[in-house]
């Protein structure tokens, strides 16, 4: 079996493990541990004129290489085009993209170096696999230095429609970087179609069966790997849960009312702001729920370092003041917000006890949160999930009340009838979500990828356009 090289821009600590890991991380590890091989990214450290070697450990079958960044590049590169232009394109979030060339030539210039230093890690047959936007053009780099060997790129976030796409001053530089990767893996359908489309209709490339694309003298698939969850580990840790001191905890604050939870990175993505209007037009349309339902949102801090997060997260603290202000009563608060990490057993608690997960997204690429409190659930009286259809998690998760984000008012007639659905509805509904957690694992994500990359042969002379 070929060795295999990720790379990511975190690269998590072979020291977190059990409860502190995230799926994802987890998942790669194992991919890793089976087939022995490098994980590659950035060291989380800024530094002028850093070295050009990146820093390297050991832990058992698994070579860590951390590459250390000039500060200006890092900012250009993660703050600048990654987050600041390609997180809001990808999200359909026109009126916050920034595009600057000094923050794409740095998004190039971070790519170079990574491949520089990851260049000599490389051994011939290595299958690369590389993961997310911060690194579409770590292929071609890698190219150019002599790489031959296979390339995978797995793009986490929503792949916009055309359209959208169209905006971006780098579109047609981007799509060529896509083409030098063997396998471009997508979350779904509709990003597998809005990305064929671009190809045959702007870039004048070609698509045969099976997602394989001609661009100029190269040759790619593109195919959906819809990501899931540990959803064993999570079925255990709600068991778990079921008694716990946290769970105790938490019941005896709900006090017989029922519980709303959101759980989301504070992220303009998730439509935040919508979904606590959509909680104070519940509380306003449908009075006699007032004081009967409690939410808490847990919504831990992220990107701080770019201007729309920090704008985001004062627009939150007025909207959840103002409903709280306004609904509560001395024995009842309506909205508990929270701004920090859980571990994955208290979020299992919080999950199982909850009688609605409230996921409501403007757009995700799929949205683990959803899948999580599938997982945790009792099945003998299981909660309904309220579930945005622009997350990639509502392809699949066909039993959730499906909502629009933008439909405030839709959203808080869905909470209603979702606190109102009866016991026999809330399983069936849970059974047909839950089959699909159960099936679409993440190991089973990382495994059919990763298969799929293996088996690529160069896509040549057998291979025409329709
Ligand atoms: P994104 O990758 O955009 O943040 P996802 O929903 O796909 O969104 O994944 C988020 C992950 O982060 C989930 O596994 C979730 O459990 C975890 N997470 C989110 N908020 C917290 C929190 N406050 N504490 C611990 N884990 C969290």
């Amino acid at each position: 079996m070929a060795r295999l090289v990720i790379v990511s821009n975190r690269v998590a600590s072979p020291k977190e493990r059990g409860a502190k890991a995230g799926g994802l991380a987890v998942a790669l590890r194992e991919a890793l541990n089976k087939r022995g091989g490098v994980w590659f990214g950035w060291s989380g450290e800024t530094q002028v004129d850093p070295p050009a070697e990146p820093k390297i450990f050991r832990s058992g079958k698994v070579t860590y290489a951390l590459q250390t960044l000039d500060p200006e590049d890092q900012r250009d590169h993660y703050a600048g085009y990654a987050n600041g232009t390609l997180w809001p394109l990808c999200h359909y979030r026109l009126g916050l993209l920034n595009f600057r060339r000094t923050e794409w030539e740095g998004y190039r210039r971070v790519n170079a170096t990574f491949a520089r230093a990851l260049m000599p890690l490389l051994k011939p047959d290595d299958i690369v696999w590389v993961h997310d936007y911060h690194f579409i053009p770590l292929a071609s780099e890698l190219r150019a230095l002599g790489f031959e060997g296979r390339i995978g790129y797995f793009h986490h976030i929503p792949w916009p429609t055309p359209e959208v796409f169209l905006t971006l001053p780098s579109h047609a530089a981007l799509v060529r970087d896509l083409s030098r990767y063997d396998l471009v893996g997508l979350q779904t359908e509709h990003d597998v179609r809005a990305l064929l489309t671009y190809v045959s209709s702007e870039a004048r490339g070609w698509i045969a069966p099976g997602g394989v694309v001609g661009l100029r003298d190269r040759r790619f698939r593109v195919a959906t790997y819809p990501i899931g969850i540990d959803a064993d580990a999570f079925v255990r840790d709600a068991q778990a849960a079921a008694g716990s001191e946290d769970e105790e905890r938490l019941e005896a604050s709900l006090a017989g009312r029922a519980l709303a939870v959101g759980v989301d990175r504070l992220d303009y993505s998730k439509g935040l702001p919508n979904k606590f209007a959509a909680f104070g037009e519940l509380l306003k349309s449908h009075p006699e729920r007032r004081s009967t339902v409690t939410m808490m949102q847990i919504a831990p801090f992220s990107r701080g370092e770019v201007a729309e997060y920090r704008a985001l997260r004062r627009e939150l603290e007025e909207l959840a003041g103002s409903i709280n202000g306004e609904y509560a009563e001395f024995d009842w608060v309506p909205l508990r917000y929270l701004n920090r990490p859980f571990q994955r057993a208290t979020l299992a608690a919080i999950y199982r006890t909850a009688r609605l997960g409230v996921v409501t997204p403007l757009r995700d690429g799929m949205n683990l949160v959803a899948k999580e409190y599938v997982a945790a659930q009792n099945p003998e009286d299981p909660g309904v999930l309220v579930l945005s259809r622009f997350a990639g998690a509502a392809d699949e998760l066909s039993g959730s009340v499906i909502v629009n984000p933008y439909d405030v008012e839709g959203m808080a007639d869905a909470l209603d009838t979702a606190l109102s659905m009866p016991l026999d509805e809330r399983r069936d509904r849970w059974r047909a979500n839950m089959d699909k957690v159960a099936r679409n694992t993440i190991h089973r994500w990382c495994e059919s990828f990763l298969h799929d990359l293996s088996g690529v042969d160069d896509y040549g002379a057998d291979v025409e356009p329709v």
